[in-house]
């Protein structure tokens, strides 16, 4: 896989993404369905999955994808998989349907549950980042960026997420239990692709959440460590992104957090 032929053409790719779904929010015109239980999905999200699948399938045939809207259920069997594409056509779906502006598309090349290159757009903020696996910097609009340089936990800007499944929300409540009355701020946003990208920007301190994707994280969890930013699981395990359990952070507060939580 040719890195940089593959950063040219997903740079044009995502934009073009963006507009598809900028055409639906701002007409208000979708389909909003259930997949089941409280996960969501609107035309928008199958319309760019579709786009961005063919898109990348034309472009580097051969090689395999997993997107949200086409996963198989037992998508963890895709650990040992050394060039998987990965995709969100939307994370942040009910923003999205709710015309709050906060959500991201997000396209990552995983090796083996490792982020090798990865871009993501928040098309509403006119924001794309993209990093890769050799380069030194994680660039947003062409300018690298870096984590927060926060170091005490009472200045910590904080952000969970709750996923779908309602039984792991309760995991979130555990960690904020232990954490809420140490930290400055709890933001619960509604997009983990934009909230993470946000963190590797030096927006946000940490970052929870515990039931993630691999499509939520392909491409962020790159930007972080790129933008010298810290990611394992909430016990302090090392973490790939076919794990649903996460702690980021600017690297700074990582042990504070843990000793907190785990
Ligand atoms: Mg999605």
């Amino acid at each position: 896989m040719n890195l940089n032929q593959a950063r040219e053409y997903l740079l044009t790719l995502l934009p073009q993404a963006g507009e598809i779904l900028k055409k639906y929010f701002v007409s208000g015109e979708f389909t909003f369905q259930s997949k089941g239980g409280f996960d969501f999905l609107t035309q928008a999200d199958e319309e760019v999955d579709l786009f961005l699948r063919e898109g990348i399938k034309k472009q580097f045939p051969g090689t395999q994808l997993l997107t949200e809207e086409t996963a198989p259920k037992d998508h963890q069997t895709l650990k040992e998989i050394k060039n998987l594409w990965v995709i969100d056509p939307l994370d942040g779906t009910i923003n999205f349907s709710r015309g709050n502006p906060h959500f991201a598309i997000s396209v990552g090349l995983v090796d083996k549950g490792i982020s090798k290159f990865g871009v993501v757009l928040v098309p509403l903020e006119n924001k794309l980042y993209w990093a890769e696996q050799d380069q030194e910097n994680v660039f947003l609009n062409g300018e690298p960026i870096k984590v927060s340089t926060t170091e005490n936990l009472e200045k910590a800007v904080m952000a969970c997420d709750w996923t779908w499944d309602l039984e792991k929300r309760l995991k979130v409540v555990t960690w904020l239990n232990k954490s809420c009355s140490k930290v400055l701020q709890i933001k619960q946003m509604g997009s983990a692709v934009a909230d993470l990208a946000d963190l590797a920007a030096g927006k946000l301190d940490i970052y929870l959440h515990s039931g993630l994707k691999p499509w939520d994280v392909a491409a962020c969890t790159l930007f972080i460590e790129k933008a010298g930013g810290r990611i394992t699981t909430p016990s302090g395990e090392k973490w790939n992104v076919f794990n649903p359990e996460m702690l980021a952070s600017n690297g700074f507060l990582h042990t504070k957090i843990l000793d907190l939580i785990s």
